[in-house]
């Protein structure tokens, strides 16, 4: 069992009447809903407005694959916290990071760039699938469509990504680097672009196909028990 723990900072939903009628229990509940009806997941859910957010040490230690939204609280999360989830994903933890996740602190330390972006509200998206081959973009068929979506445009200030499956096209003209894979270290890092809180993004079925296919990429192939770097012995010193 692939065990995903999905986080939310869980504000727009309980204070935005048109988010609430979208996502009722919250978006970490309709991603969780979904995936929790894959046979090989077993997943939980974690807020900002939870003790520690939600996160102990130990939901931490025991999460394969971490999946987070964030979008106007993300100074909330405590440094210390950031660097434990990031140090988690350096031992082999998989992480998503979902549309406005992209100035995450988590993120933003991961990539270790700015992740700035140009935005604007209210455009048709078509997400083009870039890598037919990559296991997350199965599934698939060449595109699929998004009816309303905020833009988000290039330039996109991250690291070059080490494959990029999908690329999203607004009715606008702008294009973005909509789904960009990174290793760090032992872990997989998946960032994935739609998901604005005011459109029915994660009730498509192509998005929740890709968010699948991402945390079956993304779960940890080796997890070393902890970081460190050790003065050794020759093979064969005592
Ligand atoms: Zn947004």
């Amino acid at each position: 069992m692939i065990r995903v723990t999905v986080w939310n900072e869980f504000y727009h939903e309980r204070e935005m009447d048109n988010v609430k009628a979208i996502y009722p229990e919250g978006i970490h509940k309709t991603i969780a809903d979904f995936l929790g009806k894959e046979d090989d997941i077993e997943v939980r859910t974690a807020t900002l407005i939870e003790e520690n957010c939600g996160l102990s040490d130990e939901i931490l230690e025991n999460t394969d694959v971490l999946i987070w939204w964030g979008h106007c609280h993300h100074d909330e999360v405590p440094d210390e916290l950031v660097a434990k989830i990031r140090d988690e994903v350096l031992k082999g933890m998989g992480m998503i990071f979902l549309h406005s996740a992209h100035h995450s602190k988590p993120f933003k330390a991961l990539m270790g760039t700015s992740c700035n972006l140009s935005w604007r509200d209210g455009e048709s998206e078509r997400v083009w699938v870039v890598d037919p081959g990559h296991p997350i973009a199965q599934g698939i068929n060449k595109y699929f469509e998004i009816p309303q979506e905020e833009m988000y445009g290039e330039p996109f200030g991250i690291p070059e990504p080490d494959k990029l499956v999908f690329i999203g096209w607004y009715g606008s003209g702008e294009v973005f680097r909509s789904g960009c894979c990174y290793r760090r270290e032992n872990g997989r890092i998946f960032y994935f672009q739609p998901g604005h809180e005011a459109n029915p993004t994660y009730h498509i079925p192509e998005v929740q196909t890709v968010i699948k296919n991402a945390v079956r990429w993304a779960a940890p192939v080796y997890r070393a028990k902890e970081l460190v770097c050790p003065m050794v012995k020759a093979p064969g010193q005592e």
